[in-house]
């Protein structure tokens, strides 16, 4: 038995979401002590086990070998009462469970102690497999990874219509690794399966219902009539269908395999993300044989879980939750008013109100709020196709206010006019009067110092940076920007107000270019120097692709606009530390012609239904082009620290992986730099520095890294 010592179930934060606990509802004070941690055990009047997960000091499920140890005792003490059957449900409102806890997987090198760990974990749901009753999952909200697994070792699965099903583990460099593999593939088509494993897709539970990966949808008031039917043997179980098994044999498998590879190779290159081919594999050579199926997938799980990739991952999930606290606890506020409603204002405002803020949008150009609410029903349209009436209520609280009226009752105050400092100045000249005291102003400048722009205000203390990146709606990183006189709890306001329309706030400080914009800058300027040399432009994006970032720098600055790039380059070019390569002319003279990218159709490249045209896809870069490339990035990003634009390396790391892409299995520039080697990396720079000039001279701050 446990010693953990006794406590009381939390029944009482179920207050709001009134789930059905079977003998659990009743008056939680007259609940006895549970003599486990994580779980508490109650039979009802049918002889029904009814075994609440509810894991101690935690918002959410997860499991850990303490999780998996308790319900290890508890299936002894089941089999030991044998009861008529067994619920599985969750106490937390947020759903069934989440996953593995991920803190365990952090610096994992021990590959026989993690077998041992996961060979231990298996014994424990194959336990619960066995168990002589029929065990039901009920599921609600998350069912995720670790979770599903404890779902499907189960006999029955029952979800409420909110619940969502996955595993999210291959976004971590991963595959499931307890039993997942091994039961998903049996239980519904297998290549469904396979697809829900190598996506990390979440599927919801109407959908998963289709796929046979529950057995029925129900509501709370109707939980008790389904379990009560699973055990009394009316319920259906979900089976594999005869295609299913056909789809499991291996020359099945055999001939399936290289598609899904071929698949996997478009999203994620084998060097650089060997998860979905070591699931493949494992598919392939043991989806015949269980049992063999289980010893592999312990193997590969732990190889992949030591490796590079997945060590790397999961320290961007850390940087996530990182960036995250930085939101701080819930902003109070409701209204947001935008002025300007062009490219970033009408997108801003669209993504507040889509989060459920109430928002105001002005411009002096009527058309540009007519564009902006349909390009706003548009997004609308694709990001919540399943859910109409969020998009109504979203389309409701998006108001076009062409005299600006809503700045009067708004807690926040964002401008995206021009990046013009007189006309903002004059914006604000104008606004802030007519706000409320408490009311929080920011400004989304990409360049102007904020030093200049807060000049004439009366509470220059409760303006800030709010600065996005483009498109809104997909760039989770957005810089919260400060200054001389900005006050912390407004700056803490402005990083609560991201938190709440699920953005990620990074804090930097007031200079040129901010973080992301200075470490992309020399990026994209050396892509030109070398188009300007004859390189082909292909060949260039293929050295940042095979480096590992999302897309090349031609190809992102014909995505970003010409004139925005270009607009951005020559403000910084001044104003960075040493000499950047001037924006060549013909850049001048395309922008000129409004050859600006991808949104004109024709910049660097040509653009063909959303698609850059690349004719010479298979030119090979030059030996140091990646080098080129990404080693003045990291320079810029050694210099934001050292000149304390940015607090610290995980926040900087987390910025630029969430801004820009920058290669997530590399862990972050900092991580890499450090991976890589700092000597080696000053090195290079240093002879990059002799053959190409002066602007791959390493930043004095790379010697005080270590
Ligand atoms: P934009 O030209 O697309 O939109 C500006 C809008 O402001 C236009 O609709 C215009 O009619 C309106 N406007 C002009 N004067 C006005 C006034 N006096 N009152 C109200 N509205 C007025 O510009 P954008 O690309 O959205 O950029 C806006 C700001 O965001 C700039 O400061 C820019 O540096 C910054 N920014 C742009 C990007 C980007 O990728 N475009 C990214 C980050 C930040």
């Amino acid at each position: 038995m446990t010693s953990t010592p006794a406590r009381k179930p939390a029944l009482a934060i179920l207050g709001k979401r009134n789930l059905e606990l079977g003998p659990f509802a009743l008056d939680a004070a007259a609940q006895e002590p549970a003599p486990w941690a994580h779980w508490c055990l109650r039979t009802d009047a049918d002889g029904i086990a009814w075994l609440l997960f509810d894991k101690k000091d935690s918002s959410a499920n997860t499991l850990s070998e303490a999780v998996l140890a308790e319900l290890n005792d508890v299936l002894g003490k089941l089999e030991h009462d044998a009861p008529r059957g067994v619920v599985i449900r969750s106490a937390k409102p947020s759903g069934f469970a989440a996953g593995a806890d991920i803190a365990q997987f952090r610096g994992v090198t021990d590959i026989a102690n993690l077998e041992m760990l996961l060979a231990r974990g298996h014994a424990v749901l194959d336990r619960l497999d066995r168990l002589p009753t029929t065990t039901i999952a009920v599921i609600h909200g998350y069912c995720l990874g670790g979770g599903l697994e404890l779902a499907l070792a189960c006999d029955y699965r029952i979800a409420i219509d909110d619940a969502s099903f996955g595993f999210p583990e291959v976004l971590l460099g991963l595959h499931p690794g307890l039993g997942g593999t091994v039961r998903l593939p049996r239980l519904i088509n297998p290549v469904a399966a396979m697809t829900m494993m190598l996506t990390g897709r979440t599927e919801r539970a109407r959908r998963a219902r289709r796929l046979r990966l529950i057995d029925t949808v129900t509501q709370e008031r109707h939980v008790r009539g389904a379990v009560r039917a699973a055990v009394d043997g009316e319920l259906r179980r979900s089976k594999q269908g005869f295609a299913g098994a056909l789809l499991n044999s291996k020359p099945a498998r055999r001939l399936l395999a290289p598609r899904m590879a071929g698949e996997a190779a478009k999203r994620a290159p084998r060097a650089h993300y060997p998860a979905p081919y070591a699931l493949i594999e494992l598919w392939v050579e043991h989806g015949g044989d269980a049992e063999a199926m289980r010893e592999a997938e312990i193997a590969s799980f732990a190889k992949l879980l030591v490796g590079d990739t997945a060590q790397n991952l999961v320290r961007v999930f850390f940087l996530r939750e990182n960036l995250k606290k930085l939101a701080g606890g819930a902003w109070q506020g409701r209204r947001v008013h935008v002025i300007g409603a062009g490219t970033m204002g009408g997108d801003i405002a669209a993504w507040c109100a889509w989060q459920g803020f109430f928002v105001t949008l002005a411009d002096t150009n009527r058309n540009a709020i007519g564009g902006a609410v349909r390009r706003a029903a548009e997004l609308y349209g694709k990001i919540g196709r399943d859910n109409r009436r969020r998009v109504r209520d979203a389309l409701d609280r998006l108001i076009p206010d062409i005299r600006g009226d809503g700045a009067a009752n708004a807690d926040l105050v964002i401008e995206a006019v021009p990046e013009n400092l007189e006309l903002k100045r004059k914006i604000f000249a104008a606004v802030e009067p007519r706000m409320k005291p408490g009311a929080v102003l920011a400004t989304n400048t990409s360049s102007i110092p904020l030093e200049e722009l807060r000049q004439d205000l009366a509470r220059p203390q409760r303006f800030v940076g709010i600065h996005f990146f483009n498109p809104v709606s997909r760039m989770q990183l957005v810089e919260v920007v400060g200054h001389d006189q900005a006050a912390p709890e407004v700056l803490a306001e402005a990083r609560g107000f991201l938190g709440g329309i699920d953005r990620l706030p990074a804090p930097v400080k007031s200079a040129p270019g901010f973080l992301v914009n200075r470490a992309l800058t020399p990026y994209l300027l050396e892509a030109l120097v070398m188009l300007d040399a004859g390189v082909k432009k292909e060949a260039i994006d293929k050295a940042a692709k095979d480096f590992g970032m999302p897309m090349g720098p031609i190809e992102l600055a014909d995505e970003v606009g010409l004139d925005v790039c270009l607009h951005v380059a020559e403000t910084l070019r001044g104003s960075l530390r040493r000499d950047m390569p001037e924006a060549p002319q013909w850049l001048k003279d395309k922008v000129a012609k409004g050859e600006l990218g991808k949104k004109t159709g024709k910049g660097l490249y040509d653009w063909k239904d959303g698609r850059a045209v690349k004719s010479h896809e298979d030119a090979a870069p030059p030996a140091d082009a990646t080098d080129r490339l990404i080693l003045p990035m990291l320079d810029a990003c050694v210099n934001c620290l050292r000149e304390g634009v940015v607090a610290d390396e995980a926040v900087l790391d987390g910025a630029m992986i969430f801004a820009t892409g920058f290669a997530p299995f590399r862990g972050g520039p900092l991580h890499y730099a450090r991976s890589r080697g700092i000597a080696e990396v000053r090195d290079t720079l240093k002879r990059l520095a002799a053959q190409y000039g002066p602007r791959f001279a390493p930043d004095p701050g790379w010697d005080s890294l270590r």
